[in-house]
């Protein structure tokens, strides 16, 4: 088997990848989001995303102790990534980009239906709001940590690539951050939300890929 030019495409099953368990220290990830933010939906059915109203330059994330800024936020129904083969209803991309540079952090959070947070249910409703006939698009305020799963100290951690292009090779500038556990939206607003539309690239091959995981991976 020959190994391709750009050998490192996402989206991958997480699953069945070479898992290491890793230790991380504590501030890894850090957050650096301050509290809510206002942002407008944007996009086509099949692009959609959240854009940001005038984020300060201080508004992003650490990861290993480098600074991404908070660019945006997009969704992809089914989700891309997958774990041992099963997938979720949708997956949330949380798109970070360094000062200066092409490299991106992003992370993924997929979402299933169920109890989750009453913000998660408000952004979710008030984003499909904006896609219904006659509506026009309206500033919405999210703190995104409300849009994470509860537990944020379980996650995969390997190097890919975006997954705008579905069709071809896309550019390998990404480091994925995926929680391993799921964000919650009860049954109906997240029906409505998938029904808006969106594209999911399928899975690439793994070409000996390893996952790093902050916790020991079943079996
Ligand atoms: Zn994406």
């Amino acid at each position: 088997m020959t190994i391709p030019y750009k050998p490192q495409q996402s989206p991958i099953d997480l699953g069945l990848a070479t898992p290491i368990a890793a230790v991380f220290p504590p501030a890894y990830l850090a957050l650096r989001w301050g509290g809510h933010l206002d942002g407008v939906p944007d996009g086509e059915p099949g692009h959609i995303k959240f854009v940001f109203n005038k984020l300060k330059p201080t508004i992003g994330l650490a990861l290993g102790g480098q600074f991404f800024r908070l660019l945006q936020f997009h969704f992809h129904a089914p989700s891309e990534h997958k774990v041992s083969r099963k997938g979720w209803p949708l997956e949330l991309h949380i798109v970070h980009q360094k000062p200066k540079s092409d490299s991106l952090v992003v992370l993924g959070i997929m979402v299933e239906e169920g109890h989750g947070h009453p913000e998660a249910h408000r952004f979710f409703r008030e984003f499909t709001a904006c896609y219904a006939d006659n509506a026009s698009p309206t500033a919405i305020s999210i703190d995104p940590h409300d849009l994470l799963p509860e537990n944020r100290g379980d996650f995969y951690r390997y190097e890919g690539s975006l997954t705008t292009k579905a069709d071809e090779d896309n550019a390998e500038t990404v480091s994925w951050l995926i929680f391993r556990e799921p964000l919650q939206v009860d049954r109906a607003t997240l029906r409505k939300f998938i029904g808006l539309g969106h594209q999911a690239k399928k899975l690439q091959e793994l070409h000996r890929r390893f996952v790093l995981t902050s916790f020991v991976p079943p079996g």
